[in-house]
């Protein structure tokens, strides 16, 4: 019998590790679906369309919209970013789990809808907002102008860390992968995502009968 695939939800201020943490994530299991955004902001150096996000015009975005085909999606330091919702229905209904890198109104929109009950939500934060500065200027890839812009979103996007399940402050890299996967671990092993167990007990008492 299979389980419902779980909807695992990362979230934090820009530059605290959630992609960081997140591909290392995919790696551990591959059977992870990463749920590729859509976004209307600019590819950036050697991100691949279809992999890292799928680049749209603003257009070709709010017409996905209008069609339904967003699970969530909100406008984010100017540009709009969604999820797309075929791929993720398509590996629930395979038992499969779904990443999302997502920001807190993408984390609202989906822990208030239907699917509500499938998300396990989880919380990064910077272990100081100094680190976090240098982490966003240490990725190289994004202008001064945009990172004092993430940098002055950053308080706000915090304030929304009590709305997950879990925290993570990531100072360590090896450690909050740990942390990450203990959480993973145990979502998976609640009683109420092994819908097999039934039938596994019924066997173990069927087992203690014959002896
Ligand atoms: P986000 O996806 O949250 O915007 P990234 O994963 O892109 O953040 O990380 C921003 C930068 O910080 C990257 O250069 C990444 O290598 C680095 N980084 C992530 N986690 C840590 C950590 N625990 N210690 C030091 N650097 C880190
Ligand atoms: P970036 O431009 O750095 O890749 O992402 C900027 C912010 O947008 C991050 O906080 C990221 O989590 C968020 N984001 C990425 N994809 C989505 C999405 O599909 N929906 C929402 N709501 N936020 C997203």
């Amino acid at each position: 019998m299979t389980r419902r695939g779980l909807l695992l939800i990362l979230s934090s201020p820009s530059g605290a590790g959630k992609s960081t943490l997140s591909r290392r994530l995919m790696a551990w299991d591959p059977t992870l679906r990463f749920s590729v955004s859509a976004t209307t902001r600019a590819p950036r150096p050697g991100e691949v369309d279809g992999r890292d996000y799928w680049f749209h015009s603003r257009p070709d975005f709010e017409a996905m919209v209008d069609a339904g085909q967003m699970l969530e999606h909100a406008e984010v330091f100017g540009n709009l970013y969604g999820s797309p919702r075929g791929p993720v229905e398509q590996a629930m209904a395979e038992g499969r789990d779904t990443l999302f890198d997502i920001d807190w109104q993408g984390g609202q929109q989906i822990r208030n809808s239907a699917l509500g009950r499938d998300v396990v939500s989880i919380f990064i934060l910077p272990p100081s907002i100094a680190e976090l500065e240098r982490r966003l200027v240490i990725r190289g890839q994004d202008s001064a102008e945009v990172i004092a812009g993430r940098m002055a979103k950053a308080r706000a996007e915090i304030s929304h860390w009590a709305e997950y399940d879990y925290v993570i402050v990531n100072r360590d890299l090896d450690a909050s992968f740990d942390q990450l996967v203990t959480i993973l671990t145990a979502e998976r092993l609640r009683r109420d995502r092994q819908p097999w167990l039934t039938d596994f007990v019924r066997t173990l008492n069927r087992q203690v009968d014959a002896r």
